[in-house]
């Protein structure tokens, strides 16, 4: 018996039939609900002139980190709220809070991403004829929140150096679904052995008109340019 597989073998994978995914109906249903109500949200928010951002990446890519950045560079210009998703904690929106800006916890149960309708039910105890901007920080997770649009007008993907080289390849969809890529802890980048001008081309590959930003969060390099890509500055 071979230990090992000869690397000249290609990898067996394995893929789903057609239809063979359980629920696959019903997940489309889902699909179309959620884009639904997403669009009401889209007006609610419109009506009120809140700018809404919906912040999207894996857990540890700096998301949280990003968002009180940016209300520290905003707060003078916008009246700022956060909405923090998560699955069971408040870990983020207790440290959200701290950065002065109204805060709101959604948390989500089991599901690994925020939906429209528990953003719709966050929207309606907020006062929004008091809130030019709303950051969305959605759960740690590179999958479907893609396919959950929340009614934002912008969606950013944050990933971090830590990831390694290969996210966007891995998860092309959040990339195509996103306004602005934000790579950041760029300070770590060489002790990572990570090329962040390769990882900005791999992104481009996948979804060629997204705004591609280089951050520190640490070093704040690069914060008022992700301000700038969302028109906020
Ligand atoms: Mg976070
Ligand atoms: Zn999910």
């Amino acid at each position: 018996m071979r230990e090992h597989t000869a690397l000249s073998e290609k990898i067996e994978v394995i893929v789903p039939e057609e239809g063979e995914v359980f629920d696959i109906e019903l997940e489309e249903d889902l699909l179309e609900a959620n884009r639904r109500i997403a669009e009401e949200n889209k007006q609610l928010l419109e009506k009120h002139g809140v700018r809404a951002i919906d912040v999207m990446g894996s857990v540890g890519s700096g998301k949280t980190t990003l968002i009180e950045k940016l209300i520290a560079l905003l707060k003078d210009k916008h009246r700022i709220a956060v909405f923090g998703g998560d699955v069971t904690t408040t870990i983020d929106a207790e440290r959200l809070r701290k950065s002065g800006a109204k805060t709101l916890q959604i948390n989500t149960g089991k599901e690994c991403h925020l939906d429209a309708n528990l953003v719709r039910k966050a929207l309606n105890k907020m006062d929004l004829n008091n809130i030019d901007v709303l950051f969305i920080e959605n759960v740690g997770n590179l999958i479907c929140p893609a396919e959950f649009p929340l009614g934002t007008d912008s969606r950013v993907v944050v990933i971090s150096v830590t990831e390694g080289p290969y996210t966007p390849l891995k998860h092309p969809y959040i990339f195509m679904e996103a306004d602005v890529a934000v790579i950041n802890k760029i300070d770590l980048a060489e002790a990572m052995g990570v090329d962040v001008d390769e990882l900005e081309a791999k992104i481009r590959k996948v979804s060629p008109d997204i705004v591609v930003v280089k951050t520190s969060c640490k070093t704040g390099e690069g914060i008022e340019k992700v301000a700038k890509a969302l028109g906020l500055l």
